[in-house]
């Protein structure tokens, strides 16, 4: 049984889900890393030393990450691999259900637990209920939600293994436009400070941004907030946003709407602040504080400040 992974990266620097993804995939077997960037030697570097990373392959090329060509790279690879595995990330959703396509196999995505190598779950329903999918298949591809596992350590060696040429293209790169922030990748962020409609203004949204920057934490937002533009999309959690699964989730002015908590069903403890005490977030919280956001979030952050939490 061997598993090839294909790595997460950005701007040159390996994702922070790769490890994650890693530590999933190697309940299944030997793990080798498959790096494809413009220049693949120094994110290949850094995915070598992720422990558990038999080898990492390298091939340079393929900007902005086609899906066309890597499903004809994977497709090439795929001999010898029982199972192939992306994270349930834009490039995974992507290029998996394609090389499903072409290998004529059934993908299992958005991975949550795996059992065994055939066996893994997988939320359905918006995450209101968990199904455990057996695979007949000998050989498995699967996209996994980083969030759900723990990071493979550092300190390993894999050896580096260059391949030749990337296949070719036929999709032509447009543009991309990305939120620049200091703030951790939301994603993978330990912290997590979401903020509501109820703010009102993209002014007044910066209480949140306060906050988090005070935690050292990363935001996020409810569509709510997004469509209003209070927030950046990428910033939206749940059902049609980012799966987060942080220690810590502070949700401020947040009703809790179904589509929401699909979002944030990880998360280990929930604090919620919001005026009114029947807000379905009240009931899930392990802290629920019934208050005015403008009084308690601008108080809190302040607070902290004081005690010099600001990292
Ligand atoms: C197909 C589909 C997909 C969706 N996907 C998502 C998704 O991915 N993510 C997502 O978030 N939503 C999603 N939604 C939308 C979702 O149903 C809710 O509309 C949205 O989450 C509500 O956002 P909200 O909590 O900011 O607003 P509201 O539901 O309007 O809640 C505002 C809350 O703020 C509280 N409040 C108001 N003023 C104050 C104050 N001064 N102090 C304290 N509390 C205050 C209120 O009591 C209330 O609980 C989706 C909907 C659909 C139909």
């Amino acid at each position: 049984m061997t598993v090839l992974v294909l790595a997460e990266h950005d701007l040159g620097v390996l994702g922070a889900a790769t490890a994650r993804i890693v530590a999933a995939a190697s309940k299944l077997g030997p793990v080798d890393l498959l790096v494809v960037a413009p220049d693949a030697a120094p994110i290949a570097e850094e995915a070598a030393s992720i422990a558990r990373v038999a080898k990492v392959l390298a091939i340079s090329g393929l900007a902005h990450a086609p899906s066309d060509a890597l499903t004809d790279l994977l497709a090439d690879l795929a001999n010898g691999y029982t199972h192939i595995v992306a994270a349930a990330a834009a490039v995974g959703r992507d290029v998996i259900p394609r090389l499903a396509a072409k290998l004529d196999l059934m993908p299992v995505t958005d991975v949550i637990a795996i059992h065994s190598a055939t066996r893994f779950d997988r939320p359905i329903y918006a995450g209101n209920a968990i199904e455990t999918v057996s695979s007949g298949q000998a050989q498995n591809l699967l996209t996994i939600r980083a969030s759900a596992f723990r990071p493979a350590a550092g300190g390993g060696s894999a050896p580096i293994e260059t391949l030749g040429a990337a296949p070719a293209s036929h999709q032509t790169f447009v543009s991309d436009s990305r939120t620049e922030s200091e703030l951790p990748e939301l994603s993978t962020a330990q912290i997590v400070v979401g903020g509501g409609v109820s703010f009102g203004s993209a002014e007044k949204f910066a209480l949140v941004e306060g906050l988090a920057r005070t935690l050292g934490a990363a935001v996020g937002a409810t569509r709510a907030a997004v469509d209003a533009g209070y927030a950046p999309n990428d910033w939206q959690v749940g059902q049609t946003g980012k799966i987060i699964a942080p220690d810590i989730y502070i949700a401020l002015g947040i009703s809790g709407a179904l589509q929401h908590l699909a979002g944030i069903q990880g998360a280990k403890k929930i604090i919620a602040v919001n005026s009114d005490p029947e807000a379905p977030i009240m009931k899930i919280a392990d802290l629920a504080l019934v208050g005015d956001i403008f009084e308690v979030v601008p108080a809190l952050t302040a607070e902290l400040q004081k005690l010099g939490l600001k990292r």
